[in-house]
């Protein structure tokens, strides 16, 4: 996020740019809550655009612009790879999420995500929570994913999780010829609400584990379940895990891991994890190819979290969900035949299935009308 403006103050071309491959951007102001939010709908063929509020202390207007721009977009694709009824979107709430959220600021962002008459639907992303969305769930029908108690479908963390074992799946078959997790080492970084529910289920396969987390509580609790699953973990710190010689390296805290520092040192077969961005730029996965290392597009593994508050467009149910987070192996692994056919990245060989998906759904819709909400659960 860092400077966007010409020196003659104007917005600079690539953001013009960016803003021209969007259907609509909102500018959002509210004096009396002190609201100041940005949403921005990059493509609605798929259907309504959905993607999560952020708030940020942004510098600036222009920087909360670039982050908008740069999520909705990536949301387009993560939708498309999916394969679930909703386009890309994402809002930015511009404050600090400590000390500058009320409850009032969250319905008015609520009434303004309500004008855009079922083109958007949100929920939480960094520096919201839950119940910030069920203040704004009072004042508009295209909220997802509050807790069960008001009707939403609950912890996306339980299916984001569940994908990344398929993933692992998925990459164990294309590298080993087996699927099977256990007798494997992998090496998880970060183990929060997707990391240790990921780490649960391979000690549970019986696999091997380096862990490493930057809260100490979060180590404690994994050594007490490996314990009682009778798994074998040790323990990293810092920045010794990429160093390490494993099987796997499942990113499950930070984006930007895979840059020019920790490239050279990784010493695993693949890659494959929750974490959103881990590749700090397209180059990186060029010289993970180079280096013979399969990299999982984070998109694809880490969509069982959306998979589950799209699903609460035809009313949640949980076993669809379950049945389509385990399409994400099926997903990876035509990503990996791809990318080796087309003698490409992992990367290009997923964007490519995304961009097929838009291109056969502009057949049935070339934007999102709200004149289609009444075929679904909510938004009526
Ligand atoms: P979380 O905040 O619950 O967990 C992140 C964990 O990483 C924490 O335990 C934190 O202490 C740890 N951590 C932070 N910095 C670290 C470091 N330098 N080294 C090691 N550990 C570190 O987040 P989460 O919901 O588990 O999400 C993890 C990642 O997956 C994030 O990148 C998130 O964007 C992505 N993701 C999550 C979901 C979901 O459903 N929760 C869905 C899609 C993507």
């Amino acid at each position: 996020m860092n400077a966007i403006k010409a020196q003659d103050g104007s917005l600079q071309s690539t953001i013009l740019e960016k803003m021209h491959e969007h259907e609509q951007i909102v500018f959002c102001n509210d004096p009396n809550t002190g609201l100041k939010a940005i949403i921005a709908i990059h493509n609605t063929t798929l259907g309504p655009a959905l993607g999560g509020c952020r708030m940020h202390p942004y510098s600036s207007v222009e920087d909360a612009l670039e982050d908008v721009l740069r999520l909705s977009r990536g949301m387009t694709y993560k939708c498309a790879a999916a394969d679930v009824d909703f386009g890309g979107g994402k809002a930015v709430i511009i404050g600090d999420p400590l000390k500058d959220k009320t409850p009032a600021m969250f319905r008015a962002f609520g009434q303004f995500v309500d004008s855009l008459n079922g083109r958007f639907y949100t929920g939480t992303d960094m520096g919201t929570s839950t119940e910030d969305f069920v203040h704004a769930s009072r004042e508009t029908n295209c909220i997802v994913g509050v807790p069960e108690a008001y009707g939403g479908s609950g912890d996306s963390s339980v299916p984001t999780s569940l994908g990344v074992i398929y993933g692992l799946k998925a990459t164990n078959k294309t590298i080993f010829g087996s699927e099977e997790l256990s007798g494997k080492t992998y090496i998880i970084q970060g183990l929060g609400k997707v990391g240790f529910k990921v780490a649960e289920q391979l000690l549970e396969a019986g696999a091997n584990l380096y862990v490493s987390d930057i809260n100490q509580k979060s180590i404690q609790a994994i050594q007490e379940r490996a314990k009682q699953l009778g798994g074998n973990t040790q323990v990293v710190s810092g920045d010794e895990l990429y160093a390490i010689s494993a099987d796997v390296f499942v990113p499950c805290a930070l984006g930007g891991i895979i840059n020019d520092i920790t490239i050279n040192q990784l010493q695993v077969k693949a890659v494959v994890g929750s974490a959103n961005n881990q590749l700090l730029t397209e180059k990186h996965g060029e010289i993970l190819k180079q280096k013979g290392i399969l990299y999982a597009p984070d998109y694809i593994v880490n969509a069982g979290g959306l998979i589950q508050v799209a699903d609460e467009l035809y009313g949640y149910n949980k076993e669809r969900v379950l049945k389509k987070t385990k399409s994400i192996y099926d997903s990876l692994l035509e990503v990996y035949k791809q990318a080796k056919l087309d003698d490409i990245t992992t990367v290009q060989a997923a964007n490519r299935l995304c961009e097929k998906r838009l291109e056969d759904g502009k057949r049935l819709n070339s934007f999102f009308s709200h004149t289609k909400r009444p075929k679904w659960t909510i938004g009526k």
